[in-house]
């Protein structure tokens, strides 16, 4: 490795080992392929601390620099593909049977393996750049897990920052925003318990389709009653099951209702989950059937911090002009892990563009390698902003 080399060059490297990464794809925490190519490439570039196995198969690389000491900034990367048949008929397609990079981390390790490499090489800034490789963003909270075990204090991490690909931004472009720029996803199953009787008679027996019919309009009004028309909530009722389709003359004694809540305030997460309960339970009360909730909270509303937010614009519009960051982008109703992080240290989320591709998770769907570049800069550029 030679500080002569251009970002342009480690760039290209960079494309070998996304492809590679993609070839092989691994789910969840489990990703010992992955997180063994990514602590090899840290140790080569003579990161100071590469420390193996933080959340089982999570990463970290640490590169002091040489201009004195300074803040301690985290650039967070996730690794893990989704346990899904890829359709893209690449040559460097997956190999594994019903596992894919569908959501571009194989292009995030690679970025932030490329911004390791250079930076590893110049450390031209003043404190201490993190590289955080997390395992499981897609389900298994691996973020979370990975601050469970230490991760912020041990290695003194002030300020996060995190970066995803956006399929239909433009190649080269960037998108942010101040405050929650991903919501909070929230799941909920409900079961509607009677005992069940003959169809003929139904003032004899409490009749859960009936109070489930009832309960899907009711939670309807939470998003459209109960909350400010201006602070987005989404109600999806995606999942019911009761009854036989060879006893139609039959009242089932139960049914099982499913769905997920997205919202975008934290505040408002905790009134919609209260105000879920109490319809669910007073349409149980009002039918006359027993109301049993299970509800799984899923990944935090991911809030970006004004000031940090600033920085990744900085940043952004240094490297690809101001024309081509959007620093008031919409909010999307998605979730993501990198959520966890923001909740104990201020920080931003971006999003890169990644060109007229397939959506995430679809199975045609490939991270974008002419983004690569666009994102090593992004990098370098904040770690430059940040850790001047
Ligand atoms: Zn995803
Ligand atoms: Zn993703």
């Amino acid at each position: 490795m030679t500080p002569h080399e251009t970002l342009e060059q480690i760039a290209e490297d960079a494309m070998a080992w996304r492809r590679q990464i993609h070839e092989h794809p691994e789910l969840l925490f489990d990703l010992p392929k992955t997180s063994a190519l990514v602590a090899e490439k840290l140790r080569q570039f003579e990161c100071d601390e590469v420390v193996t196995r933080i959340a089982q198969s999570g990463v970290v690389g640490v590169i002091r620099g040489r201009l004195g000491s300074g803040r301690t900034i985290a650039l967070r990367a996730d690794m893990d593909a989704l346990p899904m048949s890829e359709q893209t008929n690449l040559p460097y397609a997956s190999k594994v049977p019903n596992m894919m990079h569908a959501c571009g981390h194989d292009g995030h390790t690679a970025m932030l393996l490329a911004a390791a490499r250079h930076l590893a090489a110049h450390r031209d800034f003043a404190g201490t750049v993190v590289l955080v490789f997390q395992p499981a963003e897609e389900g298994g909270a691996g973020g979370r897990k990975m601050i469970e075990e230490g991760l912020l204090e041990r290695f003194g991490i002030d300020e996060v920052f995190g970066m995803h690909n956006e399929p239909g931004l433009p190649v080269g472009s960037f998108a942010t925003r101040p405050g929650a720029i991903l919501a909070a996803g929230d799941r909920f199953m409900v079961a509607l318990s009677g005992r069940g009787g003959h169809a003929a008679e139904p003032h004899r027996t409490p009749d859960p389709v009936l109070a489930s019919a009832h309960l899907v309009t009711a939670l309807q009004s939470i998003a459209s009653r109960y909350t400010d028309p201006f602070d987005p909530v989404v109600v999806s009722v995606t999942y019911m099951e009761c009854g036989s389709r060879t006893a139609l003359n039959v009242i089932p004694a139960s049914i099982n209702i499913g769905g997920t809540i997205r919202t975008v305030d934290p505040q408002t997460r905790k009134s919609v989950e209260a105000r879920f309960r109490e319809i669910v339970s007073m349409t149980g009360k009002l039918f006359g059937l027993e109301a049993e909730i299970d509800w799984r909270p899923g990944y935090p509303v991911t809030v970006n911090d004004p000031e940090m937010t600033a920085a990744a614009i900085a940043a952004a519009s240094s490297v690809a002009g101001a024309e081509r960051v959007d620093g008031n982008c919409p909010r999307t109703m998605g979730s993501e892990d990198f959520s966890y992080m923001l909740e104990k240290r201020p920080g931003a989320f971006i999003w890169i563009g990644n060109g007229d591709s397939a959506g995430l998770h679809h199975p045609a769907y490939d991270f974008n390698d002419d983004a690569i570049i666009h994102g090593l800069r992004y990098w370098v550029s904040l770690v430059d902003q940040r850790l001047k």
